[in-house]
Protein backbone atom coordinates (compact mmCIF):
# COMPACT_ATOMS: atom_id res chain seq x y z
CA UNK A 1 0.00 0.00 0.00
CA UNK A 2 1.69 3.25 -0.77
CA UNK A 3 1.41 6.66 1.17
CA UNK A 4 1.74 7.64 4.41
CA UNK A 5 -0.42 9.22 7.62
CA UNK A 6 0.82 11.44 10.23
CA UNK A 7 -0.07 9.91 13.48
CA UNK A 8 -0.10 10.96 17.32
CA UNK A 9 -0.13 7.35 18.50
CA UNK A 10 -1.62 3.98 17.84
CA UNK A 11 -2.70 0.94 20.19
CA UNK A 12 -3.16 -2.38 19.07
CA UNK A 13 -5.91 -4.06 21.89
CA UNK A 14 -8.54 -1.05 22.85
CA UNK A 15 -12.28 -1.90 24.80
CA UNK A 16 -12.90 2.05 24.68
CA UNK A 17 -12.83 2.94 21.03
CA UNK A 18 -15.74 1.55 19.52
CA UNK A 19 -17.64 -2.08 19.73
CA UNK A 20 -15.22 -4.67 21.38
CA UNK A 21 -11.36 -5.33 20.77
CA UNK A 22 -10.28 -2.54 18.33
CA UNK A 23 -6.51 -1.66 16.63
CA UNK A 24 -7.27 2.34 17.52
CA UNK A 25 -5.03 4.77 15.45
CA UNK A 26 -4.95 8.39 16.13
CA UNK A 27 -4.55 11.24 13.68
CA UNK A 28 -2.19 14.18 14.03
CA UNK A 29 -3.95 17.57 13.61
CA UNK A 30 -7.49 18.58 14.19
CA UNK A 31 -8.61 22.15 13.00
CA UNK A 32 -10.73 22.28 15.96
CA UNK A 33 -10.17 23.96 19.39
CA UNK A 34 -13.11 22.23 21.86
CA UNK A 35 -13.11 23.30 25.15
CA UNK A 36 -12.15 20.35 27.20
CA UNK A 37 -10.96 17.92 24.30
CA UNK A 38 -8.98 14.74 25.75
CA UNK A 39 -6.90 14.75 22.84
CA UNK A 40 -4.70 17.85 22.86
CA UNK A 41 -1.12 16.54 21.77
CA UNK A 42 -3.02 15.51 18.80
CA UNK A 43 -4.16 18.79 17.13
CA UNK A 44 -1.00 20.26 16.58
CA UNK A 45 -0.06 19.78 12.72
CA UNK A 46 3.92 19.67 13.27
CA UNK A 47 3.53 17.20 15.71
CA UNK A 48 3.36 13.01 15.66
CA UNK A 49 5.19 10.80 13.42
CA UNK A 50 4.95 9.96 9.62
CA UNK A 51 4.11 6.59 9.37
CA UNK A 52 3.95 4.28 6.25
CA UNK A 53 0.24 3.08 5.54
CA UNK A 54 2.21 -0.70 4.55
CA UNK A 55 3.64 -0.16 8.01
CA UNK A 56 0.31 0.25 9.52
CA UNK A 57 -1.53 -2.20 7.48
CA UNK A 58 1.30 -4.81 8.49
CA UNK A 59 0.76 -4.08 12.21
CA UNK A 60 -2.96 -4.23 12.13
CA UNK A 61 -2.80 -7.63 10.58
CA UNK A 62 -0.22 -8.51 13.62
CA UNK A 63 -2.40 -7.63 16.06
CA UNK A 64 -5.17 -10.34 15.23
CA UNK A 65 -7.76 -7.82 16.00
CA UNK A 66 -11.38 -7.86 14.22
CA UNK A 67 -12.06 -4.14 14.28
CA UNK A 68 -10.26 -0.74 13.73
CA UNK A 69 -10.87 2.67 15.02
CA UNK A 70 -9.59 5.81 13.19
CA UNK A 71 -9.41 8.92 15.66
CA UNK A 72 -7.86 11.82 16.03
CA UNK A 73 -7.01 14.34 16.01
CA UNK A 74 -8.77 14.69 12.36
CA UNK A 75 -8.76 11.20 10.40
CA UNK A 76 -10.58 13.48 7.20
CA UNK A 77 -7.59 15.64 7.12
CA UNK A 78 -5.99 12.71 5.74
CA UNK A 79 -9.03 11.04 4.05
CA UNK A 80 -7.32 9.83 0.92
CA UNK A 81 -4.93 7.77 2.69
CA UNK A 82 -7.36 6.33 5.40
CA UNK A 83 -9.72 5.39 2.82
CA UNK A 84 -7.10 3.00 1.35
CA UNK A 85 -6.49 1.61 4.51
CA UNK A 86 -9.91 1.28 6.01
CA UNK A 87 -11.01 -0.27 2.31
CA UNK A 88 -8.27 -3.08 2.74
CA UNK A 89 -9.53 -3.40 6.33
CA UNK A 90 -12.93 -4.12 4.80
CA UNK A 91 -11.59 -6.30 2.26
CA UNK A 92 -10.56 -8.78 5.14
CA UNK A 93 -13.34 -8.86 7.20
CA UNK A 94 -11.98 -5.98 9.22
CA UNK A 95 -14.63 -3.84 10.84
CA UNK A 96 -14.13 0.09 10.80
CA UNK A 97 -15.18 3.00 13.14
CA UNK A 98 -14.34 6.48 12.06
CA UNK A 99 -14.04 9.57 14.72
CA UNK A 100 -14.73 13.05 13.66
CA UNK A 101 -14.95 16.40 14.41
CA UNK A 102 -17.07 17.55 11.56
CA UNK A 103 -20.50 16.69 10.65
CA UNK A 104 -22.03 14.49 8.35
CA UNK A 105 -23.38 16.72 6.29
CA UNK A 106 -20.33 18.24 6.28
CA UNK A 107 -18.59 15.68 5.04
CA UNK A 108 -20.88 14.97 1.99
CA UNK A 109 -19.97 18.53 0.48
CA UNK A 110 -17.02 15.97 -0.13
CA UNK A 111 -14.84 19.00 1.71
CA UNK A 112 -11.51 16.92 1.69
CA UNK A 113 -10.14 15.25 -0.94
CA UNK A 114 -10.88 11.26 -0.57
CA UNK A 115 -13.65 12.61 1.61
CA UNK A 116 -16.65 10.27 -0.37
CA UNK A 117 -14.08 7.20 -0.30
CA UNK A 118 -13.14 7.09 3.60
CA UNK A 119 -17.26 7.87 4.40
CA UNK A 120 -17.75 4.27 1.55
CA UNK A 121 -14.82 2.37 3.31
CA UNK A 122 -16.58 3.54 6.88
CA UNK A 123 -18.95 1.43 8.79
CA UNK A 124 -19.57 3.55 12.13
CA UNK A 125 -19.49 7.13 12.15
CA UNK A 126 -19.18 9.47 15.17
CA UNK A 127 -19.48 12.65 14.56
CA UNK A 128 -19.50 16.33 15.87
CA UNK A 129 -17.38 18.39 17.91
CA UNK A 130 -16.96 17.89 21.57
CA UNK A 131 -18.89 19.76 24.18
CA UNK A 132 -18.43 19.13 27.56
CA UNK A 133 -21.55 20.80 28.97
CA UNK A 134 -23.81 18.36 27.28
CA UNK A 135 -23.15 14.58 28.92
CA UNK A 136 -22.86 11.58 26.77
CA UNK A 137 -25.53 9.16 26.20
CA UNK A 138 -23.97 5.69 25.54
CA UNK A 139 -20.71 4.26 25.12
CA UNK A 140 -18.34 5.27 22.52
CA UNK A 141 -18.93 9.13 22.24
CA UNK A 142 -17.53 11.78 24.58
CA UNK A 143 -20.76 14.15 24.48
CA UNK A 144 -24.28 13.91 23.71
CA UNK A 145 -24.45 16.20 20.64
CA UNK A 146 -22.04 13.42 18.71
CA UNK A 147 -24.16 10.98 16.68
CA UNK A 148 -23.53 7.55 16.00
CA UNK A 149 -24.09 7.20 12.07
CA UNK A 150 -24.61 3.77 10.69
CA UNK A 151 -23.00 3.71 7.31
CA UNK A 152 -23.13 -0.10 6.21
CA UNK A 153 -24.79 -3.20 7.17
CA UNK A 154 -22.05 -3.86 9.36
CA UNK A 155 -22.34 -0.41 10.87
CA UNK A 156 -26.07 -1.08 11.89
CA UNK A 157 -25.58 -4.20 13.58
CA UNK A 158 -22.61 -2.36 15.29
CA UNK A 159 -24.80 0.70 16.14
CA UNK A 160 -27.65 -1.70 17.44
CA UNK A 161 -25.14 -2.84 20.32
CA UNK A 162 -24.23 0.39 22.11
CA UNK A 163 -24.83 0.55 25.80
CA UNK A 164 -26.51 3.08 27.82
CA UNK A 165 -23.88 1.68 30.69
CA UNK A 166 -20.22 1.70 30.05
CA UNK A 167 -16.80 1.78 30.88
CA UNK A 168 -15.31 5.63 29.47
CA UNK A 169 -11.67 5.34 30.05
CA UNK A 170 -8.69 2.59 30.15
CA UNK A 171 -5.32 2.40 31.00
CA UNK A 172 -3.12 0.40 28.92
CA UNK A 173 0.05 -0.80 30.48
CA UNK A 174 2.74 -1.81 27.35
CA UNK A 175 5.07 -4.24 28.04
CA UNK A 176 8.09 -1.68 28.63
CA UNK A 177 5.57 -0.89 31.80
CA UNK A 178 4.85 2.33 30.09
CA UNK A 179 1.06 3.86 30.64
CA UNK A 180 -1.54 5.23 28.32
CA UNK A 181 -4.79 6.75 29.40
CA UNK A 182 -7.21 6.32 26.57
CA UNK A 183 -10.54 7.17 25.78
CA UNK A 184 -13.47 9.20 24.86
S1 LIG B 1 -12.61 17.57 17.27
FE1 LIG B 1 -11.80 16.08 18.77
S2 LIG B 1 -9.52 16.24 18.62
FE2 LIG B 1 -10.42 18.07 17.61
S3 LIG B 1 -10.44 19.63 19.23
FE3 LIG B 1 -12.48 18.66 19.22
S4 LIG B 1 -12.29 17.00 20.75
FE4 LIG B 1 -10.21 17.65 20.24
Amino acid sequence: MKGSVRLYKWEASSFVNGPGERFVIWFQGCPFSCPGCFNRDARTFDGGDLVPLQDLWEKILASGVRGVTLSGGEPFLQAKEAALLLRECGSRGIDRVVYTGFLYEELKRDIFPGTRELLRASDLLLEGRYRKEIPPDGEWTGSGNQRVLALSARGMEMKSSRRTEWVEREYIISEDGETVLTGI
